[in-house]
C-alpha cells in the first residue's frame, strides 16, 4: 500500500493541513511528488483538487477510513514537483503555512490576452535623424529626445521596453510615427543566442575576468555544481562574466535566473541584457500584474525563454532545465522577503540550485558577512575581481567630523569643505550627488559634541528614543530614562538627528539659489515610473544637484557627477540592530563608487560624528578586508549571525494586552524546553520586548528573539512554537517567525 499526503489547493488557512488518502492502484507507479491530483473531499465526498506533497508507505490514520486518489490531473510535474518541494523546504526552514509557502512559489492563474510583440524601428537616415534630435532638444521635447537617441544608436527597440523600462507613452510613439518618424513593426521571432549575431555585442574579457568565466564554465562543463562567490568592486565588470557564463549554459539548452534588485532593475541594466539574448531574456517587476507575471511564467514554462532577470520573486519561474541561477548585489535586504514565509532568495536558490542540479554565482561588491564567511569557509568558491574594467579612478575620498565643524561654529548641515566643493561643481557645470543616509533610522541619541552615541547595556546596539523621554532597546527590552547631558563629555548638546530630504533641499536652495535640483524619496516617488523618470532626468544632465536617500546609490549610471556628498554617514550605523555597520558600510562604499565613473576623477564627502568609527573608516579606504575582520569579531563576541544563527518570533495584535500576555507565554514555554535542553545546550532566549516600532496601522507589536549557534536548534524551537501556536489559536493574535533577521522589527 501506498499513501499520499495531499493538500488542497484552497487558499483557507484552516486548510493548512496534509489528508492522507491512498494512491490506488493503477496510479501507484506514476504518481509523484508534486502531482495535482483530484481527490473526494469531506463528508459528500465532493471532488476537489490537491498537490501531491509526500508519498508514504505506512498510515497516520486508519487506513479502513481512508479515500483513495480519484485521479491525476497533470503530467508536467517536473517543474511543480520542484517548486513544491522547494515551498516545503521554504515551510520548514523560515516557519510558515504550507499555503502561504505554496502561494509564494506558484504564480496566480490569471490569464491575459496575449500581447502580440512589437518593436520599433528608425524611419530616417542619420542626418535627418540627427537634425530632428537637435529640433527636440531645441524644443524640450524630452520624451521624444530620449526615444529618438535610443532609436539612433539601438536600430530596433522592443516596445514594451520602450513604454514600460524608457517611459514613453503610446500616444508620443503614434506621433512619432505618424511623423514618419519611426515605425512600428511586429517583432521578428526569437533570436537565438548561439546564431552569432549578438557576438559582435560582446567585448572582450580582460584577464582577471577570463580567469572567472573559464572556472566556472570549466567546471560546468564537468558537471561540477556548488556556489561561487564573485567579489569585485562596482565597475570591474561582474556583469560581463555573469553574461559570458550566461552564454555558455544557455548554448547548452539551459534557462537561466539572474536575480537583480528591484531597485537596480532599470532601463540600462535590462537593455544590456535585451541586446545580447534579444527574444530570449524576460523580465519581472514588482508592478507586473498578476496576469502579466502569469503570462511571463507561461512562456517560461513552455520553454520560450532562455533568461528570467528579476528581483527575488523571478527564482520562482517555472523552468524546466534550470542551469544556473545569478545574483548580483547578493547583499541586498530586498532579497529577503518581508511576508511569511521570510524566505532569503540567497539560501532558498542554493536549495533551488540543488533540485535541480544547477549553479549559483552570487555577485557584490560589498558581500554580505554570511556569504564572505561561507566563502571563508570554502562552502563558496571566492573570486576576487579589484579593478575597474575600464580606465577610471577610484574616487577621493575624505571623512569629515562634524563634531569638529560644530566647535569651528559651523551648525549648518554641511561642512565648509562641502560646501566649497558644491560651489566649484555648479561653477565647472559638473554634477553633484546628495545622499542622506537614513536607512533603518530608528530615532537613536547621540552627543554632537563628542560623538557617543547611547547604547544598551546587554546588547550592544544603540537605544531608541521613545515618546515620554524612554530609551529603549529593541532586543531585549532594557529601558531607563534619556539623559540630559551626554554621559561622556557632560555637553547638553545631545538628542535625537532628524534632517528629511525635503530639510536638505530647502538648505541647498537657500544656499545655491541659482541651482537646479531635484530630489528623490519615498514623497517625489509615489507615482508609477517617476522613479526612473527623475534618474533619466538627471542622467541627461537636466538638473545639477540631485538629493536622495539610499534610492540614489543604486544601478544607474551618471557620467557627468564628480562630487557626492554623504551628509549623515551616522544615521544608518545606529539603527538599533546588530547589522547597522555592515549596512552603512555598504551604503557608503557603494555610494562613494558613484562618483567619478567617466574620464573626470571624482570626489567624495562623508560627513560623520564618527570619523573613527571602522564602518566610516573602511568604507573611505575601500577596505572590504578591514570591515570584514572587525564585524566579524562583533558578530562572533555577540553571537549573531554568521557567527550564530538568531530567531524572531513577532507577536501581533489590535488589543496591546493580548499582544503582550501571548507573547510572555509563548516565550515563557519556549524558555522551559529550552532550559530542560530540549533544542540542545546552547539556546538562548532574549526578551520579550516591544518592536522598534511597537505599533502598525494599529496592531501593536510584541517580539522576542531565539540565539543559537546550530541553526537546526532553531528550526525545532520555531517548530514547538508552531505547535504552541496551532494549539492555541487566539482572536486577533498572530503569530510571525523571521529566521536570521536582516533587520530590527
Ligand atoms: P559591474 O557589474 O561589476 O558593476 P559591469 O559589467 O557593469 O561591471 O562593467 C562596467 C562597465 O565596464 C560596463 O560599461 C561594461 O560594458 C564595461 N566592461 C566590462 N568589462 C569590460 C571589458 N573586458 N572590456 C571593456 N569594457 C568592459
Ligand atoms: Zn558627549
Ligand atoms: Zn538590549
Amino acid at each position: 500500500m501506498k499513501y499520499a499526503n495531499i493538500i488542497v489547493n484552497i487558499s483557507h488557512e484552516n486548510l493548512d493541513k496534509t489528508f492522507q488518502y491512498i494512491v490506488p492502484e493503477a496510479l501507484m507507479d506514476t504518481i509523484a511528488v508534486g502531482d495535482y491530483v483530484t481527490v473526494p473531499f469531506g463528508k459528500g465526498n465532493k471532488l476537489i483538487n490537491g498537490y501531491v506533497l509526500e508519498l508514504t508507505d505506512s498510515a497516520c490514520y486508519d487506513p479502513e477510513k481512508l479515500k483513495e486518489i480519484a485521479a491525476v490531473k497533470t503530467d508536467s510535474r517536473l517543474v511543480e514537483y520542484k517548486l513544491i518541494r522547494l515551498a516545503y523546504w521554504m515551510k520548514e526552514r523560515y516557519g510558515s503555512t504550507m499555503i502561504n509557502a505554496l502561494k509564494t512559489v506558484l504564480p496566480v492563474k490569471k490569464l491575459i490576452k496575449e500581447k502580440e510583440s512589437k518593436s520599433i524601428t528608425l524611419k530616417l537616415d542619420e542626418r535627418s535623424a540627427a537634425e530632428r534630435l537637435e529640433l527636440y532638444a531645441r524644443k524640450h521635447q524630452k520624451a521624444r529626445e530620449r526615444l529618438l537617441k535610443e532609436l539612433i544608436s539601438e536600430k530596433e527597440l522592443d516596445y514594451r521596453l520602450v513604454t514600460g523600462k524608457l517611459n514613453i507613452t503610446a500616444a508620443t510613439i503614434r506621433a512619432m510615427e505618424e511623423q514618419e518618424i519611426l515605425t512600428v513593426v511586429k517583432k521578428r521571432v526569437y533570436r537565438n543566442t548561439a546564431d552569432g549575431e549578438t557576438e559582435g555585442l560582446k567585448v572582450k574579457l580582460n584577464d582577471m575576468q577570463e580567469q572567472i568565466a573559464e572556472s566556472i564554465k570549466d567546471d560546468y562543463a564537468r558537471g561540477i555544481r556548488k556556489t561561487y562567490l564573485i567579489h569585485g568592486i562596482t565597475g570591474s565588470g561582474k556583469t560581463e562574466v555573469y553574461m559570458d557564463i550566461i552564454d555558455a549554459v544557455v548554448r547548452e539548452g539551459k534557462q537561466v535566473i539572474v536575480l537583480i534588485p528591484e531597485i537596480a532593475l532599470t532601463y540600462q541594466t535590462v537593455l544590456r541584457f535585451y541586446k545580447r539574448y534579444g527574444d530570449a531574456v524576460s523580465t519581472l517587476h514588482s508592478k507586473l500584474s498578476d496576469g502579466e507575471r502569469y503570462d511571463q511564467f507561461e512562456r517560461a514554462k513552455k520553454g520560450e525563454i532562455s533568461v528570467m532577470i528579476g528581483p527575488r520573486s523571478a527564482l520562482f519561474t517555472p523552468f524546466e532545465k534550470l542551469g544556473l541561477i545569478v545574483i548580483d548585489e547578493e547583499h541586498e535586504g530586498s532579497y529577503k522577503s518581508d511576508s511569511m514565509p521570510k524566505y532569503h532568495a540567497r539560501e532558498t536558490a542554493m536549495e533551488l540550485a540543488r533540485l535541480h542540479n544547477a549553479s549559483l554565482i552570487l555577485g557584490s561588491a560589498t558581500p554580505s558577512l554570511e556569504a564572505y564567511y561561507r566563502a571563508k569557509n570554502h562552502e563558496y568558491e571566492l573570486f576576487v575581481l579589484d579593478k575597474r574594467a575600464k580606465e577610471a579612478r577610484l574616487p577621493d575620498v575624505k571623512v569629515i567630523d562634524l563634531k569638529q565643524e560644530l566647535k569651528d561654529g559651523n551648525k549648518s548641515m554641511f561642512s565648509r569643505e562641502l560646501k566649497r566643493l558644491m560651489e566649484d561643481r555648479l561653477s565647472k557645470g559638473e554634477q553633484t550627488m546628495l545622499f542622506l543616509n537614513r536607512r533603518g533610522y530608528a530615532g537613536f541619541v547621540s552627543c554632537r559634541s563628542c560623538g557617543e552615541v547611547l547604547k544598551c547595556p546587554h546588547c550592544d546596539v544603540s537605544l531608541s528614543e521613545h515618546k515620554g523621554g524612554k530609551l529603549v532597546c529593541h532586543y531585549c527590552g532594557y529601558e531607563r530614562k534619556t539623559d540630559k547631558a551626554c554621559p561622556k563629555c557632560g555637553s547638553k548638546m545631545i538628542g535625537g538627528m532628524r534632517a528629511g530630504t525635503e530639510q536638505v533641499e530647502a538648505a541647498v536652495k537657500k544656499m545655491f539659489p541659482y541651482a537646479s535640483v531635484l530630489r528623490m524619496d519615498a514623497d517625489t516617488t509615489k507615482q508609477k515610473d517617476s522613479y526612473e523618470r527623475i534618474l533619466s532626468a538627471f542622467a541627461n544632465k537636466e538638473a545639477d544637484i540631485l538629493i536622495g536617500t539610499q534610492m540614489i546609490v543604486k544601478g544607474h549610471d551618471f557620467p557627468y557627477v564628480t562630487l557626492m556628498g554623504i551628509l549623515a554617514a551616522d544615521m544608518s550605523l545606529n539603527a538599533g540592530d546588530h547589522r547597522a555597520a555592515e549596512r552603512t558600510f555598504q551604503l557608503l562604499t557603494q555610494a562613494a563608487g558613484r562618483a567619478g565613473r567617466a574620464d573626470i576623477p571624482g570626489e567624495v564627502v562623508i560627513q560623520t560624528y564618527q570619523p573613527g568609527h571602522y564602518a566610516v573608516k573602511c568604507a573611505a579606504a575601500q577596505d572590504y578586508e578591514g570591515f570584514y575582520n572587525e564585524e566579524m569579531a562583533y558578530r562572533q563576541l555577540a553571537q549573531y549571525p554568521p557567527a550564530g544563527h538568531m530567531l524572531a518570533v513577532l507577536v501581533e495584535s489590535p488589543d496591546e494586552e493580548s499582544a503582550g500576555r501571548y507573547c510572555e507565554a509563548l516565550a515563557e514555554s519556549l524558555k522551559h524546553d529550552i532550559i530542560k535542553g530540549c533544542y540542545g545546550r546552547d539556546v538562548r532566549l532574549i526578551g520579550p520586548a516591544d518592536a522598534a516600532i511597537g505599533k502598525i496601522n494599529d496592531i501593536y507589536r510584541k517580539l522576542f528573539y531565539v540565539k543559537s549557534a546550530d541553526q537546526g536548534a532553531l528550526e525545532g524551537v520555531k517548530d514547538s512554537a508552531e505547535e504552541y501556536t496551532d494549539a492555541r489559536k487566539e482572536k486577533g493574535v498572530r503569530v510571525t517567525f523571521d529566521m536570521d533577521p536582516l533587520r530590527g522589527y
